[in-house]
Formats: C-alpha cells, structure tokens, sequence
C-alpha cells in the first residue's frame, strides 16, 4: 500500500519493494507520536537486540479533555521493551521534541541521553522539576559528533538550522545503511545566531548513499522557501521604531533565533527589557549562558523596577503568544496581572502564528486587548513571524542534498505527509519507494526493502494537573459528561434479601432537564427494582452464612447502566450518573415504591449488555405494566439494542457519541 492515496493507514500489509526472507535482518523504525499531528515526536529505531529513541515529545490537550495538561504518546511498546533500549538521541530544544523526557523517565530505563548542549540545558532543569536527574545520563555534543548506541547505530550530529538556536539533523548509520533523521528544519542562510547549515555534511552522506530519509513535513503544503528568520528584522524594527509607548512584546520562549532579534531590537531602541513568563526567563538564561544570545545584563531590568522607566524605554517580553490562559499576557488581557495593567499608549506585537487549536484563544486575548486601548500588532500581513519549518523548496533540497532510495515524510499531518510524498514523486523518487504512515507503524528497511511491517501499539496518555496520574479514556469520558450535562446522584437503599427498603433519592447538579424530580426518582426506583427483579441472582450469592454476599458495586453499576439509558432516550440528556447503594439488614420491610403512580413509557423490552457478565447471562427486561406489546428479543444482544437507539433523536445522540468517542 503506497503513499499517495493516503490510505495507507488502514493496512499493515507489506509493501514489499523486493522480495525478503522472513529471517533476514532490518532495521525497523517506529514512530509513537508526531505523524497525524503536530506535535509528541517520538520515534523509535529498532535492529536486532538494539532500541533506540530518537526524541521524545509532548502536545497540549485539544478541546474537550478537561484538566488534561499534557499529552504524550503511548509507552506501552518502550515499556515492554525498555530492556533493549540503549539509549536517546534528542534533535532540538522544542517541547514536541524533550516535553515527554521526563515522564517517560520515571516508568522507562533510558540509560544515557545526547543532545545539543541547549536542549540538554532545558532538559536538566526539567528533569530536576520532575526529580528524575539520578534516572540517566546526559551527554552534550557539538556538530557532526558522532555517538555509538547500541551495537548497531551509529549517530552524526549534523548542524541544522531552525526556530530554536542548537539544532541538528541526524545522520545515523545502520547495519541496512544511512538513515538521515532530518529533525525539524529550514534552510537559513543568515541564521541569527551565526551557526550555518552544515550543508556539506548533508551532501557527503548522499554522495556516500543514503538508503532512507524521514523529513519534517510541516510546511509541505506551501511552495517556496521558508523566508529566512532575518526577515522579521525590519518590520519588528519599524513597529519597535514607531511605538510611542511601552512595547510589549510575545513570542515562544523556545523561539531562540526571534528573542535573540527583539533583544537586538531593544538594545537599538535604547529600551531596557521585562521578561514575564518562566519559561521565557528560563531560555533566556540558559540561551545566554550557552552563547546563543549576546546582551549586557543591565539590558534587563525587572518587572517591579521597570515601572520607574518611561514607557518609551520599555519592552515587555513575555509568553501567552498562543494565548494559553494562566500565561503573563492572556492574565493581562484580563486585567488579573498583578504588575502589568494594559495603557492605550501600549503597543502589542504577537510575533508567532497560532498553532492549529489556539487560534481562538489568540483571537480572543486579542479582542481584549483592544478593548482596553492597546494598538495591538498581529497577523500574516505585518510580516513579524516566520515559521521555523522548511516548505517546498526546502523539503526539495533536502531531497535533492541527500538523494535517498527511499523517502518517509514524517513530523505532520496527514495532508502534509500526502503532500511531501508528492514533493518526492516530482524529484523522481517512485512511489513505491515512499511510504506514508501512521503512529505505531513499523517502517523495515533493508538495503533493498522499504515495507510497512507489524505495526505496535500507539494511542496517547493524558496527563492531569498534577501531571502524575494517567487519565484514561473512562475518566475523559466522565469529565466531559460532567461538562456537558451535568452529574445525577442516587441513592438506593437495598437489603440484603435484595429489596428496595426507602424511597430513592435523586439529588441534580448541573443537569438541565424539563423532567420534574419527583419523575426522575419513579425512574430510578423502576431501575432499581429491574435490577433486583432480574439481575439479583447473578448479584448476590449464598455463601452459607446467614446472608448472602452481594456484589453491590455491580448493583451500583447495573442501575446507572439502566438509569443512562432511559434518560438518554427519555430526554436526550447525558449526565455522569452516580449510584450510591445503602445495604440495609435482611428483614427490613420492603418500600413499595412510587412507580405504580406513573405509567412506564418504555417503547420496548432490550437485553442488558454493559452489567459485566458474558452474552449468554443477559436477561431480557420484563415489563409486566408496559403498555407496547413484548417484542421477542432477538437472538444476538447487539440487535436487541437497537430498537431502543434508534429512538433517540439522531443528531443529539450522534453528536453525543462522536464527543464521547
Ligand atoms: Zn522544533
Ligand atoms: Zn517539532
């Protein structure tokens, strides 16, 4: 299966470009995160006894996975093998690319860990946040570096250039051939911080014989050169020029090449410098150190002092460029900063492009700023960003640099990687000779082979506030019923001889619904009674003594399991229902119940399928007062279900599974 249909994810079936017998070797290249997406890089090369990893990266939440902080890819696979894993290779400073290290750290060995000096700066001060500096070694290098790891790789450090300062592609030889890895690039010639492209390096493997290159795909889709980072310098030197008042000023703090500039700027502009935000301050600090950046120290002055300075020798640089809610400027916009009120005489300059999934927080910490009198400076048209990523022309030279046998676009979205594959068609690399693939899958490589093997297990793992637990996908679910509709309480009060001995007690927090409550306890009450009348045998089990052992969580679970379904069909809401059971002694007088009051409605009997037991335990729900005739149940469960579904009014409840799914 091939590259350009882009159906390629679906199959796992070889792709064979030349025959290959089962036994002989290959290197095998599997990426766990940043394919399908921006963000999570996380790749894995793998040869005989050999594990390798090759960055290790995280992404923030999208919309509707509340209180996750960060997400990273599933380890399920480095878990299982993490006795193979010889160590990591880190291309650059970006959080797509070191966010996940120290989380993986604290459940995976990685015993030794190289990296440019800048990132691996980054990366120690995480790892002493995260208390995981005693779990690996970290060794820095310099281009073109070369690091053995394992038996089988072999790794040169190749200078490339990109957004942040000190990052590299990889040129990594394998007992199939040369891999060139090219990490996140563009081709800057007049790169801010002096560190060329070592071009010729690139050049060298190809005139040598590349066998494979997986190249950044993030710009595929645009023709041209990504313009140099240089070229920001005259608009933000202008509107820095032009400012009558304070300037403040947001980018990414890993931007390293951009916050180099705006010191730069400050400096010409006779304006002393604010930095807000840790992260900004952080990368600063540790860009200086390392010589990436050049200002005297009295060039920064902090926020409390800055305030004594007339706003025209001020610059305010802080992080929120993504509009990220608890950042220095989304507070400002708010007027929740406690040193920083906006002034109309301010001038805002966004030098960054949102990623996919923020434009609306952007816009909106806009919008705010501008309704506080602030000239705010944004958008393509002003010239004051440009990406960090190669486009066309770009990916063409890499290509063209390295003239691989074969091609694997990698660090995109799907479309990207579609349109990177084309990129490398036009340049007469065949299609079978690229593969377009997913996360999880298996790229093997021998010297004559590019096929999709066995892909592994791939997903992701969401990570809460106090980013040590795991949110799975059940607590995700429950979270968004929570937001969404709402959670209902109920309390059961039931004896041991499995009778209702009180009254239910229905308790509403945030549930919007037209159903009075004295409704809704009928309706638990018949739920409860159901699950007694059918399901108490399986529940509750004699043991001897002198009452039997009841399996109440199962109860608990069987009645919200019931109560869901009625008032998804009934109301076409979807609360997180709770169910408290209170056991009361056998021998407690039974509570007769409200039910009789009210005539059930249900439209027709359904099996039960989500009580935990196999197929063949499922009881059909016997209704003696119902007033729609008794269907037969049919023979399969699944079929059964479906009368009921179908009832609910299609768009909500479609729209409500694909939210949950
Ligand atoms: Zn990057
Ligand atoms: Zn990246």
């Amino acid at each position: 299966m091939n590259s350009q249909n882009g159906s390629a994810k679906s199959s796992a079936k070889p792709s064979a470009t030349a025959a290959r017998t089962p036994q002989q070797p290959c290197l095998r290249v599997i990426p766990l995160g940043g394919l399908h997406e921006i963000g999570k890089n996380t790749c894995v090369f793998e040869y005989g006894d050999d594990l390798m990893l090759v960055d290790a990266g995280l992404a923030f939440p999208s919309d509707g996975m509340h209180g996750v902080n960060v997400v990273l890819p599933d380890t399920a696979f480095l878990r299982e093998n993490q006795k193979r894993i010889r160590g990591m290779i880190v291309t650059h400073g970006h959080e797509d690319h070191i966010g996940g290290i120290p989380y993986h750290l604290r459940h995976i060995n990685i015993p030794v860990i190289y990296g440019p000096r800048l990132a691996m700066s980054m990366l120690q001060g995480k790892m002493e946040e995260a208390g995981v500096t005693d779990r690996t070694t970290i060794q820095t290098v310099r281009p073109r570096d070369v690091v053995k790891v394992g038996q089988h790789f072999s790794v040169e450090f190749i200078r490339n250039t990109h957004s942040i300062s000190d990052s590299f592609s990889l040129a990594i030889t394998t007992p199939v051939g040369v891999v060139v890895f090219t990490g996140d690039f563009k081709f800057d010639h007049t790169p801010v911080d002096g560190e060329n492209f070592d071009i010729q390096r690139l050049a060298h493997y190809g005139e040598k014989g590349v066998l494979c290159l997986f190249s950044d795909s993030t710009n595929a889709e645009l023709p041209g050169f990504t313009p140099p980072e240089r070229s920001v310098f005259p608009n933000l030197d202008r509107h820095i020029g032009n400012a009558e008042g304070r300037v403040i000023l947001t980018t990414f703090a890993s931007s390293t090449q951009r916050v180099a500039m705006i010191l730069e700027l400050a400096m010409k502009h006779g304006r002393k410098v604010s930095l807000l935000g840790r992260s900004m301050l952080n990368v600063i600090a540790k860009a200086r150190e390392l010589g990436y950046m050049h200002c005297p120290d009295d060039l920064f002055v902090p926020i409390k002092q800055i305030r004594d300075l007339p706003d025209r020798e001020t610059l305010l640089l802080m992080t929120g460029s993504q509009g990220e809610p608890l950042a220095a400027l989304s507070r400002i916009s708010r007027g929740e900063h406690p040193q920083v009120q906006v002034k109309s005489s301010d001038t805002i300059i966004f030098s960054a492009s949102p990623i996919p999934g923020n434009t609306i927080s952007v816009v909106k910490t806009i919008d705010r700023l501008m309704m506080l009198g602030a000239r705010v400076v944004y958008g393509k048209g002003e010239g004051i960003h440009v990406s960090g990523h190669g486009s066309q022309e770009d990916q063409k030279l890499m290509l063209a640099l390295t003239r691989p046998k074969y091609f694997v676009p990698v660090h995109g979205e799907h479309r990207m990687l579609v349109a990177h594959s084309r990129t490398g068609q036009s340049m007469g690399i065949p299609a079978d000779h690229t593969l377009i693939i997913d996360n999880g899958d298996a790229v093997e490589l021998t010297p004559d082979s590019l096929r999709k093997g066995e892909p592994v297990k791939a997903g992701i793992e969401l990570l809460d506030g106090s980013r040590t637990g795991i949110i799975d996908a059940r607590v995700l679910k429950e979270r968004q019923q929570l937001a969404e509709d709402g959670v209902i309480t109920l309390l059961a009060t039931i004896s041991h001889d499995g009778l209702m001995t009180a009254p239910a007690r229905v308790h509403l927090r945030g549930v919007v619904t037209t159903a009075d409550p004295r409704k809704l306890s009928i309706w638990a009450e018949r739920e409860i009674g159901w699950v007694l009348e059918n399901r108490w045998n399986q529940l509750a089990r004699n043991t001897g003594g002198k009452a039997p052992e009841v399996d109440w969580v199962g109860v608990q679970r069987e009645v919200e399991v019931g109560l869901q379904r009625r008032l998804r069909r009934e109301l076409q809401v979807e609360p997180l229902i709770v169910c408290l059971v209170h056991p009361a002694p056998a021998g407690t007088p039974a509570y007769k119940g409200q039910a009789d009051s009210e005539p059930d409605t249900r439209p027709a009997p359904r099996q039960r399928r989500d009580g935990g037991g196999d197929a063949s335990r499922d009881v059909t729900r016997t209704v003696s007062r119902a007033p729609v005739p008794v269907a037969v149940p049919a023979p399969s469960a699944r079929a059964a279900a479906q009368p009921a579904a179908e009832l609910e009014p299609a768009g909500r409840a479609r729209r409500r599974r694909s939210a949950a799914g």
